[in-house]
């Protein structure tokens, strides 16, 4: 499923040994790979084929660095976005707005702006009194605003609760129940048109059942606003989950013929189960992806410091912080971790921890691994998504580098942030 794998015991992404790519870099470096991200693009595409009519919108907060959205830009991708300054981006990467669609609870009166200037293609509300600023702005600039408003199903995705989405415990959408009203409501305001219905349940799904549950459940309500108010696409969103887990040392594709494997989402799966209720929709089809397009894509690479054993614990203290990368502590996320150079011998029960004054600052806990030592550099897998995006500047550690791979090329994605820059926006208050 990537294009990471141990070449003569040295762990390389596509033609590229990483351990080259540390050394010239520095560390801790995202490394991504375009052939994993155009693949995942072309696995899903190919999967939905069937449907006449379909955009697949990139989520772009799963990784927003401009070589990831030009890379998707450039297969004819749109995106989905969540404030002003993704579309900037997609902008400046290449990308068309006119396949943008914009989504979240909290969209500003400048945000609706800028992106109805743009020609966005719609506005994903997710309330009442959004609908009627989108209204406003758009009879400000004598305007038409395309809109669809997110329906919240009420169905449980069954994921983490940070990631879940669609039920009435969360603050996205509107109720099912409320939606043809809002709908008629909505269809009174002069400068809104009523262009689509969006969903999105939750993210890391790890299987099709929710999505099947939810689609199902909405096919009614879509035929409904079809006929009223003649919507013309349904967006299905995202959270097509990947696998964190599968050993690298067994083999991903030894991993793929396990019984696990067989029950897990795949492209294929997804697209068997939903593509015959979306297809006689007669309506154009979107989707959402994110993570199942970036997530194996990337990794981030760190260096060990220190090794430091106490009486009960052999601590790996790396180089690579939860400012790098958040989802362990945020999400108690599983990320594997494989040393660049293959080492061979027992394992030993480690935590992989940074050097931030925080207990959660750890990437793994009692993970068996090799015994490793000063110098040496892990690769966590499987964090191209969520990962570099949620990075901050805590304890004053600057942004990780970002480095793209294709084929045997590399290209610098984004340079390490100099610490300088770290403070350049603060100022010492001279008081009068
Ligand atoms: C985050 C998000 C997505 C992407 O979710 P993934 O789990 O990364 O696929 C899609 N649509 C909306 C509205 C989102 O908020």
């Amino acid at each position: 499923m990537h294009d990471f794998r141990y070449v003569n015991g040295r762990l390389f992404c596509e033609g590229v040994a990483v351990e080259a790519l540390a050394r010239e870099h520095g560390t801790p470096l995202y490394v991504y790979s375009h052939r994993t991200l155009t693949r995942h693009y072309q696995m899903l595409a190919r999967a939905l084929a069937p449907i006449e009519d379909t955009l697949i919108c990139y989520a772009a907060k799963a990784n927003s660095n401009l070589a990831v959205l030009g890379a998707f830009a450039g297969l004819g991708s749109g995106f989905d976005i969540v404030s002003a300054g993704e579309l900037r981006r997609i902008m400046a990467a290449g990308g068309d707005p006119r396949k943008c669609v914009f989504a979240g609870v909290g969209k500003t009166e400048e945000e609706i702006e800028f992106a109805l200037r743009r020609g966005i293609y719609c506005f994903n509300a997710e309330s009442e009194p959004e609908l009627a600023r989108i209204n406003r702005v758009a009879a400000r600039l004598r305007k038409v605003a395309p809109v669809a408003v997110r329906v919240n199903p009420n169905i449980d995705a069954g994921t983490h609760h940070k990631i879940t989405t669609g039920t009435y415990e969360n603050k996205f959408g509107i109720a099912f129940e409320e939606i043809p009203g809002v709908y008629a409501r909505a269809a009174r305001l002069p400068n809104l048109r009523l262009r689509g219905l969006q969903m999105h349940i939750g993210s890391q799904l790890t299987e099709v059942r929710p999505f099947e549950l939810a689609v199902r459940k909405a096919i009614p309500l879509i035929l409904e606003l079809k006929a009223r108010h003649g919507i013309e696409f349904f967006s299905v969103g995202g959270g097509i989950g990947i696998v964190y887990q599968p050993a690298l040392a067994s083999g991903p594709e030894g991993w793929w013929r396990s019984a696990a494997a067989r029950r897990i989402i795949t492209p294929e799966r997804y697209a068997a189960r939903l593509v015959p209720l979306l297809q006689p929709l007669g309506l154009r089809i979107l989707f959402e992806p994110g993570r199942f397009l970036v997530g194996n894509a990337g990794v981030l690479v760190v260096r060990v410091e220190y090794v430091k054993r106490t009486g009960t614990k052999n601590f790996v203290i790396v180089d690579g912080a939860m400012n790098d990368l958040i989802r362990p502590a945020f999400y108690d996320s599983y990320h594997e971790i494989a040393p660049l150079r293959r080492k061979s011998g027992g394992s030993i029960a480690s935590d992989v921890v940074g050097p931030i004054c925080e207990s959660g600052d750890y990437f793994a806990k009692d993970r068996p691994l090799p015994r490793v030592g000063e110098g040496d550099y892990l690769a966590l897998m499987s964090a191209g998504a969520y990962g570099s995006v949620m990075g901050s500047n805590y304890n004053t550690r600057p942004l990780a580098a970002e480095v793209m791979v294709r084929g045997r090329q590399s290209a610098v994605a984004r340079v390490r942030q100099p610490a300088a820059r770290i403070w350049e926006g603060e100022r010492l208050p001279r008081w009068a």
